[in-house]
């Protein structure tokens, strides 16, 4: 391990060999593995829960949420799982919910989105070089996955990781966080999680931290809109530096 660029900034010296390795090569890739599955089942806690709200909630979208945005995007959000009453019952990432009152808005004021409000899937809403997954695509109850469960979804973080090949990255938080560096073979004490670090985990791919911007975070302030913009201020020096 050392330090590039600024104390901040991490760089892992086993994923970054000698010479140049083309980046394919770092992420082990199953090809047949998709990056997403609207049908998929695989964890049994999850789909139970999810048949419960469909039951319950007759009008909730109530399965796997897929990712949004741009195919090809500078920058790649991860959060953590649907929101009950936000993706979970509309289809689209942090759209309806608290959560996306500020990641929305936030992604407007920086370039990544055609407006400021995401609140239902047929709003209009482009976003722009920029696109939001989850690290579990199924909503947990208490909003909390087992590790087995990030694990099991972790597979089409994976996917999406090296499909995708954002040259950024930002994780929501200390799950969303640790997901990306298991998508990416990292060894994940080697990266700690801190709001505003900086991680560099392989060539051509830069990993932002931020606390994640729930409702409980936003109104306790552990996160403000500050905060958050000084964030999406370094994203976007760093995505625009490059060219
Ligand atoms: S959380 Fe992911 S792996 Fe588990 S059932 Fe949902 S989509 Fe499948």
């Amino acid at each position: 391990m050392e330090w590039r660029h600024d104390r901040r900034v991490r760089l892992c010296r086993k994923a970054f060999p000698r010479s140049s390795v083309p980046v394919q090569a770092v992420t082990r890739r199953d090809p047949s593995a998709p990056a997403f599955s609207a049908d998929c089942r695989l964890c049994p806690r999850l789909s139970a829960h999810l048949a419960d709200i469909r039951e319950s909630h007759p009008g909730y979208h109530a399965r796997p949420v897929p990712p949004f945005g741009d195919p090809r995007p500078g920058l790649l959000v991860v959060g953590l799982a649907p929101g009950m009453h936000g993706a979970n019952r509309t289809g689209r990432p942090f759209t309806g919910d608290h959560a996306g009152i500020l990641l929305y808005e936030t992604l407007h004021r920086f370039g990544f989105g055609s407006q400021a409000e995401a609140l239902s899937p047929d709003d209009g809403l482009v976003l722009k070089s920029c696109r939001i997954t989850n690290a579990v695509k199924c909503l947990p109850p208490a909003n909390k996955p087992l590790p087995a469960e990030i694990r099991t979804c972790n597979a089409y973080l994976r996917a999406e990781l090296h499909d995708l090949a954002p040259p950024a990255v930002l994780a929501l938080g200390t799950v969303a966080h640790q997901a990306v560096l298991r998508a990416l073979d990292c060894r994940i004490a080697e990266f700690p999680f801190a709001h505003g670090a900086i991680h560099d985990p392989r060539p051509g791919l830069r990993l932002f931290d931020s606390y994640h911007c729930s409702r409980y975070n936003t109104q306790t302030r552990r996160l403000t809109p500050e905060m958050f913009r000084d964030i999406f201020a370094g994203i976007r020096r760093y995505l625009d530096g490059r060219g």
